[in-house]
């Protein structure tokens, strides 16, 4: 019943962004929708079912679902792009530097950093998005 729900509102945000819905795009956004990190497009090509799509396909729908604002794409100094669902409430992410490991955590103060930022960039007129991403070591890695 939940599957049903998530993969019909999976076809209409697709559907919303103005791209056509394939099977392959449907995959693409369940595979970040049931992930609890980002991903690179590579451990998504790995993950489609055979014959669905090649690795350089979802490559091109991971770009354009970026274009369109379904994902957004993120830095984990993995040594390549991240990405994962843009809908979602304003998060960050603390990462592991030994193994990697992600954790999602909200609450920043971003917000509030906004008017001191302008002061300070006389240039600008409005701050519109902001990305930071925190690096440490986890307790498996520093035990
Ligand atoms: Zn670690
Ligand atoms: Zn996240
Ligand atoms: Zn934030």
């Amino acid at each position: 019943m939940k599957q049903l729900k998530n993969s019909d509102e999976n076809r209409e945000a697709i559907a919303g962004s103005g791209l056509k819905v394939t099977k392959a795009r449907l995959k693409v956004l369940e595979l970040f929708r049931s992930s609890r990190r980002p991903m690179s497009a590579t451990e998504v090509a790995k993950q489609m079912p055979g014959g669905l799509a090649d690795q350089a396909t979802v490559f091109r729908i991971v770009q354009s679902f970026v274009a369109k604002g379904l994902l957004k794409e993120v830095n984990l100094r993995h040594g390549h792009a991240d990405y994962e669902i843009a809908d979602g409430e304003d998060h960050h992410h603390l990462v592991c530097l030994k193994c990697g490991l992600v954790e999602d955590f909200s609450g920043c103060e971003a917000e509030k950093m906004m008017k001191g930022i302008l002061k300070r960039c006389p240039s600008f007129k409005t701050v519109r998005e902001h990305a930071f991403e925190f690096f440490g070591v986890c307790k498996a890695c520093a035990s």
